[in-house]
């Protein structure tokens, strides 16, 4: 059995085949933000870290949870680099790009695959699930760093002074350049099969051609589709995922208000209606509920 514990925003904690692995480490929240209750000074037992993608809402806390046990942490060169620069042995580091299988343990290994960021220049506050955004296609990148720029002034305009200072102290001068390359990783265990994303985007060529059991998908922010932003609703973006993707069931993540005044409070039924019609379940998680997501086996492969 492999059972789940959502931290908030993307961080979870997979326990499989007597493993402890997080997927992202950002557990310490922002001023307003629900969560667990915990910080990521209170982790004392991680055999792997693995981290999405470098921005802090991802990577603040693995230094952290680097010290206090004895994990080896995957993640890209760019977080690397960051985590390097926060103290942490490079020699305890996996750098990855996509098209690795490393082995977590005798049965379980985790594949990485190269994936997109959301497409956070194209708006300033988060929209709701089912709000449908158009345009923003063929920007160039100088466009979108201009557009970035704005969006950092904009957001210290929106947000209480302790979510600034907990910002601040995030990225505590190991500012990451830009998401370091957003990766999607699948885990494979004799329980079955799991794939987590933690920011909502993806290449399709590379996403349609895996069939994992349980799918963790974001949901927040524009979609972006093969480097260019949805047009349409976030929920047409899950649905679009889930088409690709077709899991058994599906876990979302990044979807809570995780930074008050620039995220918002999904609403999910939108997108578990694109779920559904999909022909996926979606799990709902609690924060660390200790729900099992794979008990039977890895399901029998359809090629299509
Ligand atoms: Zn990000």
């Amino acid at each position: 059995m492999a059972t789940l514990d959502w931290y908030g925003c993307a961080t979870f904690r997979l326990n499989v085949d007597g493993l402890t692995v997080f997927l992202d480490a950002y557990i310490d929240r922002a001023e307003g933000a629900a969560g667990s209750g915990t910080s990521a000074d209170d982790i004392d037992l991680c055999d792997w870290i693995v981290i999405g993608h470098s921005h802090f809402d991802h990577l603040y806390g693995a230094e952290r949870i680097m010290a206090n046990t004895n994990a080896t942490l995957i993640g890209s060169y760019e977080t690397i680099r960051v985590m390097e620069q926060a103290g942490v042995a490079s020699d305890r580091m996996i750098c990855v790009a996509g098209g690795e299988m490393v082995s977590l343990s005798e049965n379980v290994t985790v594949s990485v695959y190269p994936s997109q960021h959301s497409c956070v220049w194209s708006h300033s506050q988060m929209s709701q699930s089912d709000e449908v955004c158009l345009g923003d296609l063929g920007v160039t990148w100088q466009e979108q760093q201009a557009r970035m720029a704005d969006l950092g002034k904009y957001v210290t305009t929106q947000l209480a002074k302790p979510a600034i200072e907990h910002l601040l102290g995030s990225m505590a001068g190991q500012s990451p350049r830009g998401d370091g390359g957003a990766l999607v990783y699948l885990f494979e265990a004799p329980e079955g099969s799991l794939l987590y994303q933690d920011t909502s985007g993806h290449w399709s060529g590379i996403l349609g051609g895996l069939r994992p059991d349980v799918a963790i998908l974001a949901a927040a922010g524009r979609g972006n589709l093969d480097g260019e932003p949805i047009q349409g609703s976030l929920a047409d973006f899950v649905a679009r995922e889930v088409e690709l993707v077709k899991p058994d069931r599906v876990v979302l993540c990044h979807h809570d208000d995780w930074l008050p005044g620039f995220s918002v409070p999904t609403d999910i039924t939108p997108l578990r209606e694109a779920i559904e019609r999909g022909g996926s379940h979606l799990l709902e998680l609690g924060y660390v509920d200790a729900t099992e997501i794979l008990t039977d086996g890895p399901r029998l492969r359809v090629v299509d």
